[in-house]
């Protein structure tokens, strides 16, 4: 992997920001893109100062367009960026809410890989990382983000079928309750109180983002070289255990 450049979107915080110290480290050149104009980054990252909102078609071209002719051409890009969803009940959940959640979430992923992986087809290598969720993966009452992230997780074998000929690999990782800065303020906030969300996990905590961060970028690297069109939970277990509940639970 070494100075290949990767395009990480919402490389600011969270999960975004321990992918590109995780990239930094395996001697990559990550490039944080982020809708956060400004803040350090680890050494041997680079930070695109100009903000990129991903929901917005001309910016995300413009910016691809510009990291290639500045920098390089992308080997990779990581699609962290993303906004947690509201769990508010339909008639409660406002249609300009769900409508940003697809915006940011699924369209925004489906922009940034149409704009970097058509351009990796062209040159016959790359390789694409979606975060895409467990909520996308079982039921919860997050109406909007839920199917959002359902739709990466197809979008991701989609275009791993349409560019695998190629040679452009496109897989998806799917955290599970990850202590980000996006979840802390949740369980700040009374909303979503630590032990719920652990309780259901096998492992029985929540991820750490630089335990998501080594899965991405194993898919990233050659190790991963016949994996496409996959998407792994990196969860603490959450999936193996959530339906215990039905059986009173894990013990
Ligand atoms: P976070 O808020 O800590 O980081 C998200 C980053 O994305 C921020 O730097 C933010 O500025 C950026 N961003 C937000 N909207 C953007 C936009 N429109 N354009 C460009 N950048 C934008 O959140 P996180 O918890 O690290 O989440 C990262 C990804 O992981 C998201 O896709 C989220 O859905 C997913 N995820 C998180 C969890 C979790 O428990 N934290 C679980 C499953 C999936």
């Amino acid at each position: 992997m070494a100075t290949d450049l990767v395009l990480v979107t919402g490389g600011r915080s969270g999960i975004g920001a321990a992918i590109v110290a995780c990239l930094a480290e395996r001697g990559a050149t990550p490039v944080v893109v982020d809708i956060a104009e400004s803040g350090p980054v680890p050494d041997g990252a680079i930070s695109w100062t100009a903000a990129v909102d991903v929901s917005d078609e001309q910016a995300v071209e413009a910016c691809v367009d510009a990291v290639e002719r500045e920098v390089g051409p992308l080997a990779g890009l990581v699609n962290a960026a993303g906004i947690l969803g509201k769990m508010h009940p339909p008639e409660r959940l406002r249609m300009r809410d769900w409508d940003r959640e697809q915006a940011v979430d699924l369209r925004g992923t489906y922009l940034a890989c149409r704009s970097v992986g058509s351009r990796m087809a062209t040159r016959g290598a790359g390789a694409i990382v979606n975060i895409a969720s467990v909520a996308g993966m079982t039921s919860g009452p997050i109406h909007g983000y839920g199917p959002a992230k359902a739709a990466v997780i197809s979008l991701t074998q989609s275009l791993a079928a349409e560019w695998g000929p190629r040679g452009v690999r496109v897989n998806a990782v799917s955290p599970g309750f990850t202590a980000t800065p996006a979840l802390k303020a949740g369980i700040a906030s009374g909303a979503m109180p630590q032990d719920r969300l652990v309780r259901h996990a096998a492992l029985q905590r929540l991820v750490e983002p630089r335990e998501v961060a080594a899965a991405v970028c194993f898919l990233l690297s050659p190790d991963a070289a016949a994996i496409t069109g996959i998407n792994i939970p990196v969860d603490a277990g959450f999936l193996a255990g959530v339906t215990w509940d039905a059986y009173g639970g894990l013990r």
